[in-house]
């Protein structure tokens, strides 16, 4: 894989694909050999997390034998995700425990970056930017060598972020999810970029749907000349100019072929862009009237989850993402099925988009279950 600019401010350089270690093998044996086979292949930045359970110890026994040196190794943490102790509050101390005992857990005596991790809102950003506070622990960790640069990630407002963004002359990089189903961020990598930080992007295959088959969206990557669904999302996002790299959270080594191949085909042009963009677009024009998952009709006096079982006929009917789709309902309807459904009508009465809720829902008992 060629190396790009990784934004101007941290002046380091980035492949387009990167290791997402959120979700390694559960067998440490198995998950080194992972983690080593994507560094073999390329991939030169590594995310991980305080939270994102062994990871970190996986990750410490897979970067021995010369392995850590060909990696840019990033973790992260905050107190609203996961408190390691109780007094963990986001002050410029706590944030220095949490530095020291991940290098431990990584076994390393050096993190190329360590990341606010999810900002989520103004609160969060207060919390992490205040006098005292994460990033002044992080910035200090950096004078003493600990810790090579810095950055945030994020599921905040896009109003908020670009106010954020105007006075984060710390952050080197950001992370946020972007794919062509979701492209709420556009804005921000776009001014991300222009202000020199590295831009990450998570969820480029929405978090694993993009992965699978659909009829639907498999007839636009036919037209573009695309040879599957996973693929078109991956060159999708890097085709994005304001994208620097892409975490391919990686389970088995199928994943780090796959996404790399993708990434390595012609980058889509502006028109084949803006034909996918057209195409989503109509698409959510036919689908605006269907449910929007605004719960109005709950609760449900027999207890089903109408929005979570609506929000998998909507992955069916207007994205094909049938596979996917039968593993939402799966989860919405765990506890309580809608032959449970006593035929009230309440739902209906209450219902803010009209839908014939017991319509839907006996659709997706017959083609779902
Ligand atoms: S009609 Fe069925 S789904 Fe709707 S509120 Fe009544 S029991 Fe629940
Ligand atoms: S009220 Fe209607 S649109 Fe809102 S979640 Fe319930 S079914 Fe969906």
């Amino acid at each position: 894989m060629h190396k790009k600019n990784f934004g101007n401010r941290s002046g380091l350089e980035v492949t387009p694909v990167s290791l997402g270690a959120m979700r390694l093998p559960e067998d440490c044996v198995d998950a080194v050999e992972l983690i080593r086979q994507a560094i073999d292949a390329g991939m030169c930045y590594i995310d991980t997390s305080r939270g994102y359970g062994e990871s970190e110890f996986k990750l410490g026994r897979a970067l021995k034998d010369g392995y850590r040196e060909k990696v840019m190794l990033s973790s992260k943490c905050s107190p609203w995700n996961k408190k390691v102790r109780p007094d963990d509050d986001g002050s410029a101390d706590s944030v220095r425990r949490r530095i020291e005992e991940q290098m431990v857990r990584l076994d390393v005596d050096y993190l190329d970056f360590y990341q606010v991790w999810s900002v989520n809102n103004r609160e969060t950003w207060e919390i992490a930017t205040k006098k005292g506070g994460m990033v002044e622990g992080i910035l200090k960790a950096m004078d003493e060598g600990l810790v090579g640069h810095t950055g945030f990630t994020t599921h905040d407002t896009v109003d908020n972020l670009l106010g954020y963004l105007d006075t984060a002359d710390w952050a080197e990089v950001i992370l946020c999810t972007y794919n062509f189903l979701n492209r709420t961020y556009e804005p921000v990598i776009e001014k991300a970029h222009a202000k020199g930080l590295g831009t990450i992007v998570m969820n480029p295959v929405g978090g694993g749907r993009l992965t699978g088959e659909s009829a639907v969206i498999m007839e636009l990557a036919a037209q573009l000349d695309v040879a599957s669904v996973a693929d078109l999302a991956v060159r999708y996002v890097l085709s994005n100019p304001n994208v620097d790299t892409i975490l391919c959270g990686i389970q088995k080594g199928a994943d780090v072929d796959a996404t790399i191949a993708a990434a390595g085909q012609p980058a889509l042009s502006a028109d084949q862009r803006k034909t996918v963009n057209e195409f989503f677009a109509a698409h959510s024009r036919e689908s605006v009237s269907f449910c929007t998952g605004c719960k109005y009709c709950m609760p449900c006096p027999a207890g089903i989850n109408i929005p979570g079982v609506l929000g998998a006929v909507y992955e069916a009917r207007f994205l094909g993402l049938t596979e996917n789709a039968k593993r939402a309902y799966k989860r919405a309807t765990k506890d309580v099925t809608p032959d449970a459904c006593t035929d009230c009508g309440a739902c209906e009465t209450k219902c803010t988009q009209h839908l014939s809720v017991r319509h839907e829902l006996k659709y997706a008992m017959d083609t779902l279950a």
